[in-house]
C-alpha cells in the first residue's frame, strides 16, 4: 500500500473504531488531514465540539489562530499533516485518560509511518508526553529534540496560547524558528550524515 492508502485505511477504521469509551461521544471521528508526503506533521490533543461535527481537526478558534500562525511562516495549512493523539472527542473537552491515549496510539503511530515527515510538532502536553513522557514545556518548547530518529519540535497548544499575551507571543516566536528547523532536517538528510545518538540528545534537557 502507498501513504496515501495508509492513511486512508487509518481513517476508516477510526471513523468505525470501537476500541476506548471514546467512541460514544463521537459523532465524527477526526483522523487528521493533509498531504501523505506533508515535511511537517502537528499533532494536537482532541477534537473539540466543531471538530467533532464537522470531522476535520483544528476548525474551531484554535484552528483559526493555527492558521495564522502557520500563514506567519508562509505555509497554508493544505501544506501540513495535522491530526490528534485521539481521534475522537472527550466528553466536554476534558483531557484524554491514558488508556484512550494508548488504545489509540496505533493510529497515530501508523500515520507518522506513512507520512514519514522531516518534522513532528507537538501541541500541547499530550501531544509532547508522547514523545517526551518527562519533559517540560516550559523548558524545552520551540527547540528541536531528536526522538527515536524524529525530529520532535514542542510547542504550547494553541487554544491555550490564544489568550494569553506572553504564552501567545512565545508561540508565535517558537513558529518562526521552524522554517529553519525544517531546512536544517532536509540538509542533514540530503547528506546522509549519521544521526546523533539519542544518548547525546538526551543532555538537551
Ligand atoms: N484542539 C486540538 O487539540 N485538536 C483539534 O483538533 C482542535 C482543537
Ligand atoms: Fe478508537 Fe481512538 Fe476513537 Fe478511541 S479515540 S474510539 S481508540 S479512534
Amino acid at each position: 500500500m502507498n501513504s496515501v492508502e495508509l492513511l486512508n485505511q487509518v481513517a476508516a477504521e477510526a471513523a468505525v473504531c470501537s476500541k476506548c469509551d471514546l467512541q460514544y461521544s463521537r459523532k465524527l471521528a477526526v483522523p487528521g488531514e493533509g498531504p501523505a508526503n506533508a515535511e511537517i506533521l502537528f499533532i494536537g490533543e482532541g477534537p473539540g465540539f466543531h471538530e467533532n461535527e464537522q470531522g476535520q481537526p483544528f476548525v474551531g478558534a484554535a484552528g483559526k489562530f493555527l492558521e495564522e500562525l502557520l500563514a506567519s511562516i508562509h505555509l497554508k495549512r493544505e501544506q501540513v499533516f495535522i491530526t490528534n493523539v485521539v481521534k475522537c472527542r472527550p466528553p466536554g473537552n476534558r483531557d484524554p485518560q491514558a488508556e484512550e491515549l494508548a488504545a489509540c496510539s496505533d493510529y497515530l503511530e501508523r500515520q507518522i509511518l506513512a507520512i514519514n515527515p522531516k518534522v513532528i510538532v507537538t501541541l500541547g502536553r499530550y501531544s509532547m508526553a508522547r514523545f517526551l513522557p518527562n519533559a517540560k514545556i516550559s523548558e524545552i518548547h520551540g527547540q528541536a529534540v531528536r526522538v527515536h530518529g524524529r525530529l520532535i519540535v514542542p510547542m504550547y497548544h494553541p487554544a491555550a496560547a490564544l489568550h494569553q499575551g506572553s504564552l501567545r507571543r512565545t508561540i508565535e516566536e517558537d513558529f518562526k524558528k521552524l522554517p529553519k528547523i525544517l531546512e536544517e532536517a532536509k540538509k542533514k538528510q540530503d547528506t546522509g550524515r549519521p544521526e546523533e545518538p539519542v544518548a547525546q540528545q538526551m543532555r538537551l534537557f
